[in-house]
């Protein structure tokens, strides 16, 4: 095996271990070794802001794969461990403490970290949590289990910050969630969905400020004192911050890959080395449907992208031109994304006549489908997907019209 040659991955997330995995099933007959700074065996991270926070069940139940189908594939882990450079040069990795690992093929799959907002006292508070690691999220559960008050700030009306309100209500927490922008969940959605959220927020007995810039904490006994930019203040047992991300491109930078708005890759995650791929949240890769370069925060791209990668490293003729699609678990309200909507020129809400809590909101620009968003409603992001697929155009009157069946047949336009 060894005269083959190793392939590294660095990042073991839902990118790193779909391509470790995928790999063999192409038939990699060289070694793997994974490699991620976190500890623990790779998990799933949906459910740290959803039911790992708001049960008890221990983040075993959510690992990626079981220990024994890493050994069973062959595949080394290298849990804990900090890569420190990549040696282009010589194919090699080196990992904090100056160990080197040679590699034929190198995959970075190095994701992203919590964004830390300049907010004064942010780095000084005791009370205050992040959230984008298991061992985030169960510092936080344990926190809770230790407040005897339990007032949760939470700063940041994005994904993020609404499930982990969500999942804290469900504990009775009391919940505050503070939101820079005028409305929940702008970067991603159209006004009448941050409406809807809002107000499902509000009926489950969570708050929720927005156009709150907070600029500062202070503490104040046990907890402390949130404060916005316009002198209004919050008083928090606990504080989680969910404000975004930065892409981990650093080490990719050092050994001089192209990078802009993350690590520049081709339609087979190759990065601009011939050995070196880069998948996940921190490729920066072209999307046929939309015609552009993007990067992209979600699961589905981590899985994709790591498939095609692995196919490309074994000589497989493929191309990545998945359609991204999310999902946001709130309350018992299941949201599906399908596609892109940034750019679009008008937005259209169908509501359906036997089902009063689903609707969907579905995304145009110069006429062309380009994204939706789907409340309670499988349909409407099933039918979506088929019909931004097939890059058709749909009679906008028949979808907005609740007593037209959702079948891409009654819609689609000559
Ligand atoms: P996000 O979706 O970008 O939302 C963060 C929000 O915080 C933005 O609206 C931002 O406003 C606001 N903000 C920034 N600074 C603030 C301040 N000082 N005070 C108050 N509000 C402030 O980021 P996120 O929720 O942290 O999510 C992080 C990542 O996790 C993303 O990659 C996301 O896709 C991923 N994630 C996804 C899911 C899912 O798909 N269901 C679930 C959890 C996490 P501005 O826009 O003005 O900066």
């Amino acid at each position: 095996m060894t005269k083959i040659g190793t392939c590294v991955i660095v990042g073991a997330s839902h990118a790193g271990v779909n391509a470790a995995f995928a790999l063999r099933k192409e038939g990699w007959e060289g070694e793997i070794t994974l490699v991620d700074i976190d500890p623990m065996l790779p998990y799933h991270r949906p459910p740290l802001s959803k039911a790992l926070l708001s049960n008890e069940e221990p983040i075993e139940k959510y690992c990626l794969k079981s220990a024994d189908s890493y050994t069973g594939e062959n595949i080394y882990l290298k849990l804990g461990y900090k890569v420190e450079a990549i040696d282009r040069k010589q194919q090699s990795v080196s990992l904090v403490g100056g160990e080197l690992l040679p590699y034929k093929k190198l995959i970075l799959a190095t994701g992203a970290r919590a964004l830390v907002p300049p907010i004064e006292g942010i780095e000084t508070s005791t009370n205050l949590y992040f959230l984008r690691t298991a061992s985030d999220a169960l510092h936080i559960r344990e926190r809770l289990q230790h407040s005897p008050q339990k007032r949760v700030v939470v700063i940041g009306g994005g994904y993020i910050g609404l499930e982990v309100a969500a999942s804290l209500r469900k504990l009775d927490v009391e919940v505050t969630v503070l939101e820079r922008e005028d409305r929940l969940m702008a970067r991603v959605t159209a006004p009448e969905l941050s409406d809807y959220f809002q107000g499902l927020h509000e009926e489950n007995g969570g708050k929720i400020c927005t156009g709150k810039t907070v600029t500062k904490i202070e503490p104040l006994g046990n907890g402390s004192k949130v404060i916005c930019a316009d002198g209004s203040s919050f008083l928090a047992d606990i504080v989680v911050v969910g404000v975004g991300i930065l892409v981990n491109t650093e080490l990719a930078e050092q050994a001089g890959l192209e990078i802009e708005d993350g690590i520049k890759v081709d339609a087979t995650a190759r990065t601009s080395d011939a050995h070196i791929y880069a998948i996940g949240d921190c490729s920066f890769h072209y999307n046929p449907h939309y015609n552009q370069y993007i990067r992209l925060e979600s699961v589905q791209n981590a899985v994709d992208q790591a498939k095609v990668a692995a196919a490309a490293i074994c000589g497989k003729d493929v191309t990545y031109d998945a359609i991204p699609w999310f999902w946001s678990d709130q309350y018992d309200v299941k949201l599906q994304m399908v596609g892109l909507s940034q750019g679009y020129d008008e937005a259209l809400v169908r509501r359906e006549s036997n089902n009063h809590k689903a609707f969907s909101i579905w995304y145009f620009k110069e006429g062309n489908l380009l994204a939706v968003d789907a409340v309670n409603n499988a349909r409407a992001y099933m039918m979506g997907t088929k019909i931004i697929e097939r890059n058709k155009r749909i009679d906008k009157s028949k979808l907005i019209d609740p007593e037209v069946e959702l079948r891409p047949a009654n819609f689609l336009s000559a």
